[in-house]
């Protein structure tokens, strides 16, 4: 992340594409570091759009709060930054109880998953975050974790070997994914519950833009927050951190907490975002394959052109191209398409 020294002035204020991109809907460093990613809504309610994804919600916590039951195991899968970590959160919080939280890659070894799952009290959830990442041990003890409430552990090995069960409290599972079809079908099948979660539309992030300008204490006009919801790819954790870094330059360089759609622009300009929300990778991407004129450019000459690795191109920067229709996947390479042309023509001087 760009170090704000006290003397910076607007063109200081870019950051070097290999640091950081704001458009990364994966959690970044600082955002860890500091907890920001933990400001979060506080009740189902403030969460802002999945609305039908909310109501099935609703009517399943209230139904296993009738049964006085713990709620079926759930798997929400959608894009980064989407809100699955806050929904779970949430869930936890409607059922009036505790949300415990891991990550697949985190949990190792099988005592891992069994120190978790001997720790969990009656009801409470157990968040896993990426679990298309579990190993296959892990998943094994998780089979009748979830079906049963059982462990089947073995002790000791060779011919020494026994079998043990232990029962465990009645839990709730949330796993949730970015790849749902990475996940094994027996892991997949012991999930009562399935939601997508979607992209937002730009109205629901400006909402969500401007609950959280109140909660840093910035003044967002009405324009600001939907110039800033249109570029932020349907993500909220690009939106929000759009919001910050607008607040670093409108505090450091301006000395002002209001925030204009003068001043948004202005500072995404620092940070080389244009208006289409697209960043330096972005255009350089677009302008490698425009010097290709119309031949269609295979994936690993565009990473080595980038000096990018391929699946960073082909999951992180392709997308959105491909969402605002500026490029087209063919079986021959990518091409760019009229608009996607037009575009970084008009972008004379790599911005
Ligand atoms: P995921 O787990 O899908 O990667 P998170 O739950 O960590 O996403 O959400 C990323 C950020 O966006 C968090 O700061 C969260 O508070 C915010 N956020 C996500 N969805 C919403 C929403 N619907 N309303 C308000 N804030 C949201």
């Amino acid at each position: 992340m760009a170090i704000i020294s006290s003397n910076i002035d607007d063109n200081d204020f870019s950051l070097r594409k290999k640091e950081l991109r704001l458009v990364d809907s994966k959690v970044i460093s600082e955002e860890k570091r500091n907890n920001l990613n933990l400001v979060r809504p506080v009740s189902l309610k403030e969460f802002i759009g999945q609305e039908k994804l909310k109501s099935s919600l609703r009517i399943a916590i209230d139904a296993s709060t009738i049964r006085k039951e713990s709620l079926e195991h759930t798997l929400l899968y959608g894009q980064p930054g989407l809100g699955k970590t806050t929904l779970a959160f949430l869930i936890a919080k409607e059922m009036n109880t505790k949300c415990r939280v891991a990550t697949a890659p985190a949990i190792e070894r099988p005592r891992d998953i069994v120190g978790l799952l001997l720790g969990m009290k009656e009801g409470e959830v157990l968040f896993i975050d990426e679990i298309h990442r579990l190993n296959r041990l892990t998943e094994e003890l998780l089979y009748s974790a979830m079906e049963d409430f059982r462990l089947d552990l073995t002790m000791g090995a060779n011919r020494g070997a026994r079998c043990r069960t232990i029962n465990i409290p009645r839990f709730t599972l949330i796993g949730a994914t970015t790849k749902l079809a990475s996940i094994s079908a027996p892991l997949r099948d012991r999930f009562g519950l399935f939601h997508k979660v979607e992209f937002y539309t730009n109205d629901e992030l400006k909402q969500i833009i401007i609950n959280f300008s109140r909660l840093i204490n910035i003044n967002l006009d009405d324009d600001a927050s939907y110039n800033l919801a249109k570029i932020s790819r349907g993500t909220p954790r690009i939106a929000l951190r759009f919001l910050r870094r607008v607040r670093d330059y409108a505090q450091v360089v301006k000395k002002t907490n209001v925030i204009s759609k003068n001043l948004v622009n202005k500072a995404l300009n620092s940070y080389q975002i244009d208006e289409k929300g697209l960043d330096s990778l972005d255009r350089q991407y677009l302008s490698l394959l425009r010097l290709n004129n119309n031949n269609p450019t295979g994936l690993d000459s565009i990473a080595a052109g980038l000096g990018d690795d391929s699946s960073m191109i082909e999951f992180v920067v392709e997308p959105y191209l491909i969402q605002i229709g500026f490029l087209i996947r063919t079986p021959r390479g990518r091409l760019l398409t009229d608009l996607g042309k037009k575009y970084i023509d008009s972008k004379n001087d790599n911005f």
